[in-house]
């Protein structure tokens, strides 16, 4: 079972830090994103911008494909450091949020074959796509509200998809019913939470709207 991956957060401005060759803010992707993944992502960050958390320009969509290269560096709260960490089509899994970079990336070879297999268990791509780019927005807006107190670990996770499920009862109502089967097809790792932790996060948003986050 493939799964999303990683803490994959930082917290801090980013610096001239040269990592891996690449500045960071930099990557290297020449892929073009999905149409599918596209529309996903404009319309959960419409959502958040409609909320007044967000701003349009902040984060962008970078697909990575064979060869390409993305800058996920973490900030480290305690030791002040960027903790270098570059990802790729092959190392990354489904997608990431990338804070070094403000963008959230998606690893085109996984992510398309994650998608086929959803798709074969009843969750439409566009539903899937959602799904998981709704996650990665939950991310952006942890850090939006409290850029100095945002903690990686399985708190955070299960926050996001609370957020996700909060902004895609909003503007994909539709999605929603399928979630769960999506879930349970991604599963749990003792980073994210269970599968259905995850599951029950994302629902709590839908049903809920309230994720333990302050919004405006
Ligand atoms: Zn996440």
């Amino acid at each position: 079972m493939r799964r999303i991956q990683g803490a994959l957060v930082a917290v801090g401005a980013a610096g001239a830090l040269l990592s891996g060759g690449c500045e960071l803010g930099e990557s290297s992707s020449s892929h073009p994103n999905s149409p599918e993944v596209s529309a996903a992502f404009d319309a959960v960050q419409e959502y958040w911008i409609g909320r007044g958390i967000l701003s349009a320009a902040e984060t962008r969509l970078v697909t990575l494909g064979p060869g390409d290269e993305a800058d996920c560096s973490t900030w480290d709260i305690v030791t002040q450091t960027w903790v270098s960490q570059q990802l790729t089509d092959e190392s990354a899994s489904l997608a990431a949020y990338c804070h070094a970079e403000n963008a959230v990336t998606v690893s085109e070879t996984s992510f398309e074959a994650f998608l086929g297999d959803a798709a074969l268990g009843g969750v439409p791509p566009s539903e899937g796509s959602a799904i998981v780019m709704a996650h990665e927005w939950g991310h952006e807006v942890q850090l939006a509200l409290n850029p100095y107190e945002y903690t990686p670990g399985t708190a955070a996770e299960l926050q996001a998809d609370c957020l996700g499920g909060m902004a895609l009862q909003a503007v994909a109502p539709n999605v929603v019913a399928g979630a769960n089967t999506f879930h349970m097809m991604l599963g749990g790792d003792s980073y994210h939470g269970t599968a259905q932790q995850r599951a029950d996060s994302f629902q709590h948003g839908v049903a809920v709207g309230d994720c333990g986050i302050v919004l405006p």
